[in-house]
């Protein structure tokens, strides 16, 4: 499936590039949270993170995890996230794995509507032997 990203990876897109190599470009997201806030993207175009290469996936980590560390030189910002959205459920809007890079300042707001739940007596028991279960057979 061509998505916009496909299209900047072969050049009929523009961006705004800051890294480049065999298995990855990395360029400014259009609309930042923070000015700085960048893209990896893989060059093969995986759908979503659960779909991509796991050693494609750790390299785009790797990438992002050198972008943060200039982030926070350069942009003198206190923290950064990654964060990779997989699945629209999820709010992928552009399925082409992608690893979000923003920077972050304290008390800049970001993400402070998000509501955390707590769990009912019992449940978070259930819940981690089904899903260690769950992984330990495959
Ligand atoms: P997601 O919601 O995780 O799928 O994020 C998609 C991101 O792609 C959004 O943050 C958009 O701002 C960004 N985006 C969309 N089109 C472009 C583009 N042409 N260049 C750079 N970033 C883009």
């Amino acid at each position: 499936m061509s998505t916009i990203f496909s299209k900047i990876i072969e050049g009929e897109l523009p961006c705004f590039k800051v890294y480049e190599d065999n298995i990855v470009l990395a360029f400014l997201d259009i609309n930042p949270i923070h000015p700085g806030h960048t893209l990896v993207v893989p060059k093969k175009p995986f759908i979503d993170g659960i779909e991509t290469d796991p050693e494609i996936l750790a390299h785009i980590i790797k990438i992002g995890q050198k972008i943060a560390i200039v982030q926070k030189e350069t942009l003198k910002c206190g923290g950064v996230n990654f964060l990779m959205s997989n699945g629209a459920a999820a709010g992928q809007e552009v399925f082409h794995t992608h690893l979000h890079v923003i920077p972050r300042f304290e008390g800049d707001g970001v993400f402070n509507s998000v509501e955390h739940g707590k769990y009912k007596d019992g449940e978070a028991e259930g819940l981690a032997v089904t899903i260690a279960d769950a992984l330990s057979n495959n």
